[in-house]
């Protein structure tokens, strides 16, 4: 099976996980705060706290903005899963918004018709790799002032209007699972250049506990130190980190790559009438982590099943948030009246794409796909 997302590990990459194998850090050391750099580097962002996932990011993304328990977060549903759960864990509310077409990202419009006076967040995904609309949504956030979170899992290495993504929202989130942009196996992390929610997620990430302590409370004991917010162990490895430096390293060469197979793809799909090709929106550079297709005309299902027996790893990205059974169970409303993501997930199927993938693959994946119907 050719799959959808593979990762791309070079001899490089494990002489670093090896040599700090070696070393007498495994877990957090002198790799985490030089991959913490390398992101910040990269993206222009001021502060860059690695942890081990996205879903951990998210989550301490969320606690950081100290908002009122019920707040309304508005959000995408046509995301993976973590995307609204991080908001639940938080004890706040996920408002969904409709998609665009086009993009399957967020639509600015739809934002706007779901602020009400309990909204205090805005939180985005990139979809696919394609920054969203951001300086429209930086509008709505600025003019009803609510804060901003970016899930940019799919987006490290995109731009929007020739800068990086890592430095638009409030806090950035970035995931490093092996199909992603770059892989630390596990992990992921969250930017920002607001200097208060940086200290805090670096707190939530072990145990909320600070070694620092303010001199009336401090005994002058060396083995003093205390807990001033509820945080878990979300920390990432060493081991993980020196991956994620070498990674790094390739990361440019990874999205042009990405670029190219879906110039390819486009090339030799373009005339296929019962599909829809995915497009880049004007002033962005596209990240390519999943390329998407909406098919017309034909069934979806039979569709996948034919390319699935075809030995390609086809995919569904994604089945809305809102109709997971947990959602329908958990939230104060039904949820309906979202036309374009109901529309967009009836229709959609994604081809593998990813920097190790070969011509033959690719011609074989473009072959199957003319040979249907
Ligand atoms: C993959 C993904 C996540 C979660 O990432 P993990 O690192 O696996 O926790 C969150 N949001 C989106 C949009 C994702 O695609």
């Amino acid at each position: 099976m050719i799959p959808y997302g593979h990762q791309w590990i070079d001899d490089d990459d494990v002489d670093a996980v090896v040599r700090v194998l070696k070393s007498d850090w495994l877990t957090t050391g002198p790799c985490v705060a030089e991959f913490e750099q390398a992101l910040c580097s990269y993206t222009g962002a001021k502060n860059a706290i690695a942890v081990n996932s996205a879903t951990s990011a998210l989550d301490i993304a969320v606690q950081s903005l100290d908002l009122p328990r019920g707040s309304e977060i508005i959000t995408t549903p046509f995301t993976f899963a973590a995307t609204a759960n991080s908001i639940l864990f938080n004890g706040h509310i996920p408002v969904f918004a409709d998609i665009q077409r086009e993009t399957r990202n967020i639509d600015p419009e739809s934002i706007r018709s779901k602020i009400t006076k309990k909204t205090r967040a805005i939180m985005y995904v990139d979809y696919a790799g394609q920054p969203c609309d951001i300086e429209e949504i930086r509008a709505i956030a600025d003019e009803y002032n609510l804060l901003l979170i970016e899930d940019a899992a799919h987006a490290l290495g995109a731009s929007y209007r020739n800068k990086k993504v890592g430095t638009f929202a409030d806090i950035t989130v970035f995931s490093f699972h092996p199909v992603k942009p770059i892989t630390t196996a596990e992990g992921g992390a969250a930017l920002t250049d607001n200097p208060v929610l940086a200290e805090r997620m670096r707190l939530l990430r072990s145990h909320g506990i600070k070694k620092e302590i303010s001199p009336q409370a401090n005994s002058g004991k060396a083995w003093e130190y205390d807990m001033v917010m509820l945080g878990r162990n979300y920390r990432i490895t060493d081991l993980q980190a020196a991956l994620g430096i070498s990674q790094m390293t390739k990361i440019d060469t990874f999205i042009s790559k990405r670029n190219e197979l879906a110039s390819y793809y486009h090339k030799h799909l373009k005339d296929i009438p019962f599909l829809e090709l995915p497009t880049t929106t004007p002033g962005v550079h596209h990240g390519w982590h999943l390329y998407t297709l909406l098919v017309t005309g034909i069934e979806r299902d039979s569709f996948f099943d034919y390319l699935r027996e075809q030995e390609i790893g086809v995919n569904v990205h994604y089945i809305p948030t809102y109709r997971f059974s947990y959602y329908k169970d958990h939230l104060p409303t039904e949820v309906t009246g979202y036309p374009v993501t109901e529309d967009v997930f009836s229709r959609i199927i994604t081809l593998p794409l990813y920097p190790g993938i070969n011509s033959q693959m690719t011609d074989f994946v473009i072959e199957k796909i003319r040979a249907y119907g």
